[in-house]
């Protein structure tokens, strides 16, 4: 059977009640000059304003609007994977609620991906509106990322991006719970091309990124992609007991042949502040790991929808997702 929603259109909406309704205006304007049906696919992260009624209104009149409620705030990565998890169209788009990315875009995103592009994302050339702090943590985060992963995961791309069906099926396959979700799209592969743009001020409101989760992303990016920090925690290590052991001879040479020795209390404490330092380093380190190993192993679901409105449920269980593709 064709598929009766050409595109998907996915928002991520965490107390955006200052922008949301514009958002869904611009929205509307672009996607009807396509021509085609698609559905407007908003999840509310838990907002604690009016967006969700907002958007409720909306779609009792218009049917191209469908919102997923979820239980509480769960999170930016984990709203779209709602979204995604939902969406019933053949190419799938992500924009964020605040009008930071052009919806505009988006028609140049569906010509590439008639192109025969499977993944179109967008790449910022500039940031407006932001902080310059955060523009340049950002740029820190990607190329820190970028080299310490095999991974191609695009520097300076957010999450704005059209994909298409297959790959978004292809997600769907991938359990985890610590979702750095452009990351997953770079890994699951497939044909993919950039858009270049330049990011807009924030329509109204304020980020609903502050540093905490910022760094939470990062870290989330890095430890998902990448086993480099365990293994720099290790050739560190290596490094300072190497350089120990020689501050040791040293050391010995002075109390065997020199009187010295006595004055060795302010090397001593560096010694030990090194190391102790290296040492919690370290366990921090692994503690990333096995706390994200005991978030896979709980195997809680990713979110909880409160109610969802002009959608069918997914199959939500992901194992059990994977055990149907895997005997298909
Ligand atoms: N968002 C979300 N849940 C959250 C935080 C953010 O769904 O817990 C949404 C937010 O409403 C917006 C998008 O994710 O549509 C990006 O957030 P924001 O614009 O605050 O991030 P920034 O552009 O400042 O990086
Ligand atoms: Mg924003």
């Amino acid at each position: 059977m064709k598929n009766k929603n050409r595109y998907s259109v996915i928002i991520p909406m965490y107390n955006e009640e200052a922008v949301i309704q514009d958002t869904y205006r611009r929205l509307k304007t672009v996607m009807s000059k396509t021509g085609e049906a698609y559905e407007l696919l908003f999840v509310n992260d838990g907002s604690k304003d009016r967006s969700a009624e907002i958007i409720r209104e909306c779609s009792y009149w218009d049917p191209t609007v469908k919102l997923i409620d979820f239980s509480r705030n769960f999170g930016h990565q984990i709203a779209i994977t709602a979204g995604m998890d939902y969406a019933a169209g053949d190419a799938i788009i992500i924009i964020d609620a605040d009008l930071q990315d052009p919806p505009e875009l988006i028609l140049d995103m569906i010509a590439k991906w008639q192109d025969g592009f499977e993944v179109v994302y967008a790449k910022r050339t500039k940031r407006s509106g932001e902080s310059r702090f955060k523009k340049w943590s950002a740029s820190l985060f990607y190329r820190v990322l970028k080299a310490s992963t095999e991974v191609p995961i695009p520097v300076d791309t957010g999450d704005f991006r059209l994909m298409d069906r297959r790959v978004v099926d292809e997600l769907k396959r991938l359990p985890e719970n610590n979702r750095f979700v452009r990351g997953l799209v770079s890994w699951v592969g497939f044909r993919q091309t950039a858009l270049e743009y330049e990011r807009d001020e924030r329509l109204a409101g304020e980020t609903k990124y502050p540093l905490k989760r910022m760094i939470k992303l990062c870290i989330d990016g890095i430890t998902s992609f990448s086993y480099k920090p365990l293994k720099l925690a290790g050739y560190l290590g290596a490094m300072l007991s190497g350089s120990g052991f020689l501050y040791f001879i040293y050391v010995l040479y002075l109390a065997l042949f020199t009187d010295a020795t006595i004055k060795g209390w302010p090397s001593m404490i560096g010694v030990m502040l090194i190391f102790n330092g290296f040492v919690l380093l370290m366990l921090g380190v692994l503690g990333e790991y096995v706390g994200r190993i005991y978030d896979e192993t709980k195997g809680r679901p990713l979110y909880i929808v409160r109610e969802s409105y002009g959608t069918a449920s997914p199959i939500q269980d992901r194992t059990a997702m994977q055990q149907v593709r895997h005997y298909e």
